[in-house]
């Protein structure tokens, strides 16, 4: 008769908690408290914590009190000290309990990034010391938002790229499950701040997570997606203060009911146009103009180019508000190179987007969308589209109006 194997391996869960859910003691001990019945379910757990509260905020406004526009090697260093409080913290709740726990910093945990400070990706993932430790039994407590760049230097993934932390774990480790808690019950229909029937969905497919995602409705880390639908990677988004199914984001196809629908409204405010006027048309334009944007880092949506009349065209397109100073500034110059006549900048403006897999192909939602914002006299400045998304620039004071029109029109 041969022998059971000693340790029969234990499934995986990644359990990420954000800085709302880590506000306090209590809220940290809470926290600890859901980990340790995970682990007495029988799974492995990896938890990834982010900053206290709004700690990452008070500590920007402490760099900005010492310097006008601080170092973003210094900034990336003293940012990541926020995760470097939550973790150890997790760790000794958790350690508090009964539980034996570890907690690591981005660069123990073998998070390699690129050198981009700020906005540093994912390059490598070296995970042989979690493994280690979870199979001391231990619970790992990963600080998220942070990895270590070239040169052993310090960086931050961007602003709540600790769910990018946690999913890139899960996936490096083959988790059966990540899970995000938040302060919200999962992802909705719509903002429920602007349409308070606003529906908590069962599921949502990756593409459109990531198009709410990225059009404003800031639950996740639109590069946490990515990663996730790369290695298909379920991601449960659930509320650290009410039990309750949440939502999970999955694949197109593990989603049965509704899938030829609207899946919700997203909205983002603070949007500027810009518009350079009297471009001549010819080839190589479009590229000069958006390539040193690009190199500012400044991303742009929403491009209009209109049809060429006696050879000169314009060329339209969206930043966020915040970025239309440096935008504005950058296509001066540029304009000045090409022979541009003029550049317009115009700031108060939204996005509201209709989201879902099936838009494709159903050129209705496209005539529902604009009727129901013409049935409320709301003009529409400028259109775009991909496959699950289109997507309306309006003028901002409209925006809670127009997010509440479409969602009776599509019925949600
Ligand atoms: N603490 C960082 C932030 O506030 C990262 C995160 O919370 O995910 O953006
Ligand atoms: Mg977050």
């Amino acid at each position: 008769m041969s022998a059971l194997p000693e340790t029969v391996a234990r499934p995986i869960l990644v359990q990420k908690f954000g800085g709302s859910s880590l506000g306090t003691p209590g809220r940290i001990k809470r926290a600890a408290r859901r980990v340790a019945a995970s682990q007495g379910a029988g799974y492995d757990v990896v938890v990834v914590v982010s900053a206290m509260g709004d700690s990452t905020d008070r500590l920007l406004s402490l760099a900005s009190r010492v310097a006008k526009d601080p170092a973003a090697r210094e900034l990336d260093q003293l940012l990541s000290t926020g995760e470097g409080v939550s973790a150890p913290l997790m760790s000794m709740a958790l350690n508090e309990l009964g539980v034996p726990a570890v907690s690591l910093l981005g660069f123990q945990a073998g998070i390699q990034t690129d050198r981009r400070h700020a906005r540093a990706r994912i390059v490598g993932l070296t995970p042989a010391r979690i493994e280690r430790e979870l199979a001391d039994g231990r619970v790992v407590v990963v600080a998220g938002f942070q990895g270590m760049g070239t040169e052993m230097d310090v960086t931050t993934l961007g602003r709540g790229g600790s769910d990018t932390t946690a999913v890139a774990l899960a996936a490096a480790l083959k988790a059966q499950a990540c899970e995000i808690f938040t302060d919200v019950r999962g992802i909705y229909t719509a903002d429920p701040r602007f349409v308070p029937s606003a529906r908590l969905l069962t599921r949502i497919a990756y593409p459109e997570m990531l198009e709410l995602a990225s059009s404003g409705a800031r639950v996740m880390h639109p590069r946490a997606v990515e990663i996730a639908e790369a290695y298909t990677m379920e991601l449960h988004v659930r509320s650290s203060f009410h039990a309750g199914p949440g939502t999970i984001i999955c694949s197109e196809e593990a989603i049965m009911e509704d899938r030829n629908r609207v899946r919700g409204i997203a909205h983002e405010e603070h949007v500027a146009r810009l518009s350079v006027v009297g471009v001549p048309d010819r080839p190589g334009i479009a590229a000069s103009i958006f390539a040193p944007l690009a190199d500012a880092d400044i991303a742009a949506d929403v491009i209009v180019q209109t049809a060429s009349h006696e050879g000169v065209t314009d060329m339209s397109f969206t930043v966020a508000s915040a970025d239309g100073r440096e935008a504005e500034r950058i296509l001066g110059g540029v304009a000045r190179e090409i022979g541009a006549r003029t550049v317009l900048a115009q700031n108060g403006l939204a996005k509201v987007s209709v989201i879902g897999s099936g838009i494709r192909g159903q050129p209705g939602v496209a005539a529902t969308m604009f009727k129901a914002l013409s049935d409320r006299r709301i003009n529409i400045e400028m259109i775009s589209t991909s496959e699950v998304r289109i997507t309306c620039i309006i003028q901002a004071e409209r925006v809670k109006e127009a997010v509440t029109a479409l969602h009776e029109a599509f019925k949600l």
